[in-house]
């Protein structure tokens, strides 16, 4: 490398009393104490709209932690404009310059803002310490870090030359604008999508999840701190329809950064080919979309390990990641000491809001997602097939909550068997344990997805069958352990098939989607 050698960044324990774990509980109680406003950014001023709308946890929606401002179609326009202004001085400038301002973004969200990131990530998006920890801090960390490594090995990517002949090839930026559109359930991958691209040399429009404006406005100042100049990001917060619109039908849109769910991924690609005679280039398509990641257990399989996967994988941020463990097939002959072992841990599992650190489980992120959740547990209690195992009540008068709810199905193709629910509902499916090749078929070919899943099992004939036999299943495979948790530089992360592009987070695979390289021969 010809930067500072990446390491993953140390996650912190707030054991109690420790210092990390008073500055956090210090940054929560001050986010909760004032209101704050929080502007768009365009062109490295902060600009607000006439529509002003609260932004409230999803834990305690009575609470108001600030105000943002709507943007309208004038707004994406005035992005695009300002980030095409900012662009020729951003991509003349030398690789290093760039590469320092993400560097010391790490460095200081790793010191001065650690607390801050964390308490805006649990309050605004309902994560517990530990998960906010793990996203906020040290993956996002991560990605600034490992990119910029990345970076210099694409660079560094060079052809041979011969007598009289000198080959090179220019790692050019895109030629346009890149649109960032983010989710709410890691500010890391927030963080992620915009610079990413923007490290390559190109200029972006960011529109975050809702729930994700309040820590994205936090991101956005780090990034300033740093030194990230006027325009090359911009952050808008308009409705889809409307940023679709201007950014879908300009002539300069280069390239779609995405995470969020299948639905919208394949209505931008729609609409994208239906303006595909607008653009000057093809525009990049890259997104991470949906899940209905599995565990399946071999009868060989640790019970215990198992157990403790299934509770961890499926109910840790209350299931919404896209890689949660939301189906899983266990042997009839461990089913007994599985159920077990889940139900005791699951009977020390605490639901509440994020401010006591004893709660595993917080809130589901918004009511429009809760009413979801609900309807497939109560869809599900309708089915002779399925029986509620644990959990199955709800409450949303004070916020969004939810028990871990554990399913079991007779049917391995009940509705959620197969289909994503992105809320804490895991679905199991006892299957004969002499029928491990018919438990592999039931994984590759009940639902659409390929983002994550495991194999569990002791025996080595039975992980490589797996291995063989699931090989499109997932663009994450794991072998005994849970199928969440990718950490950068050590597991690259993407899915296929409705699961999305598969240009792994993360890696040099994604970061050579925001390049047009130039091949130059120079004949002396
Ligand atoms: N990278 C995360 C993990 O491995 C999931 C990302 C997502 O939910 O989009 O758990």
């Amino acid at each position: 490398f010809n930067v500072p050698v990446p390491q993953n960044e140390p996650v912190l324990s707030f054991a109690p009393n420790s210092p990390e774990r008073k500055a956090l509980k210090a940054a929560l109680a001050e986010a909760r104490s004032k209101q704050i406003e929080v502007p768009m950014y365009i062109g490295g001023k902060q600009v607000k709209s006439d529509t002003r709308l609260p932004l409230t946890p999803p834990h305690d929606h009575q609470h108001v932690l600030g105000y943002y401002y709507k943007s309208d179609a004038s707004h994406v326009t005035q992005a695009i404009e300002a980030a095409l202004a900012a662009k020729p001085q951003w991509e003349n400038m030398a690789w290093e310059q760039r590469a320092a301002i993400f560097l010391k973004a790490a460095d200081l969200l790793a010191t001065k803002y650690r607390a801050k990131a964390n308490a805006a990530t649990m309050l605004a998006q309902s994560k517990s310490a530990y998960q906010a920890e793990i996203d906020s801090a040290c993956e996002l960390i991560d990605f600034l870090r490992f990119n910029v490594a990345y970076m210099t090995q694409i660079y560094a990517q060079q052809p041979i030359s011969s007598a009289g002949i000198w080959n090179r090839v220019e790692y050019r930026p895109l030629e346009g604008f890149v649109f960032a559109l983010t989710p709410f359930n890691f500010t890391a991958i927030a963080g992620n999508l915009p610079t990413s691209a923007a490290m390559m040399g190109n200029v972006v429009v960011w529109k975050p999840s809702e729930a994700q404006i309040y820590s994205a406005h936090f991101l956005m100042e780090l990034f300033r701190e740093a030194g990230l100049p006027d325009g090359v990001i911009n952050l808008v917060y308009p409705e889809g329809s409307v940023a679709g619109k201007v950014i879908f039908e300009h002539p300069d849109f280069a390239g779609i950064h995405f995470t969020g769910s299948t639905g919208v991924f394949q209505q931008i690609w729609q609409t994208i080919g239906q303006n595909i005679n607008r653009y000057k280039s093809y525009p990049r398509i890259v997104g991470e979309t949906g899940g209905k990641d599995f565990v399946l257990a071999h009868h060989s399989a640790d019970a215990k390990a198992l157990a403790t996967a299934l509770v961890r994988g499926a109910f840790e941020y209350q299931g919404q990641k896209c890689s949660a463990a939301s189906r899983a097939y266990v042997p009839d002959n461990l089913w007994p000491e599985v159920k077990e072992y889940m139900l005791a841990d699951l009977a020390t599992i605490k639901m509440g809001g994020v401010e006591d650190f004893s709660n595993f489980v917080n809130a589901v992120i918004n009511e429009k997602s809760f009413d979801k959740i609900v309807s497939y547990i109560e869809n599900a209690r309708q089915n002779p097939q399925v029986e509620v195992v644990a959990g199955g009540k709800y409450d949303k008068s004070k916020g969004y909550f939810v028990e871990p709810t554990v399913l079991l199905s007779k049917d391995p193709r009940s509705t959620t068997m197969c289909e994503e629910i992105f809320g804490p509902v895991l679905t199991i499916h006892v299957y004969p344990q002499n029928e491990f090749e018919q438990a592999l078929t039931l994984v590759d070919t009940t639902s659409p997805y390929a983002l994550t899943g495991s194999i569990f099992s002791q025996d080595r004939y039975a992980v490589e069958q797996a291995t063989t036999a699931l090989r499109h299943s997932s663009g994450n495979f794991y072998i005994n352990d849970k199928p969440t948790g990718a950490v950068v530089g050590q597991q690259p992360f993407g899915g296929s098939r409705a699961s999305g592009t598969n240009d792994k987070a993360g890696s040099v695979l994604n970061l050579l989607r925001w390049v047009s390289p130039r091949a130059i021969k120079e004949t002396f």
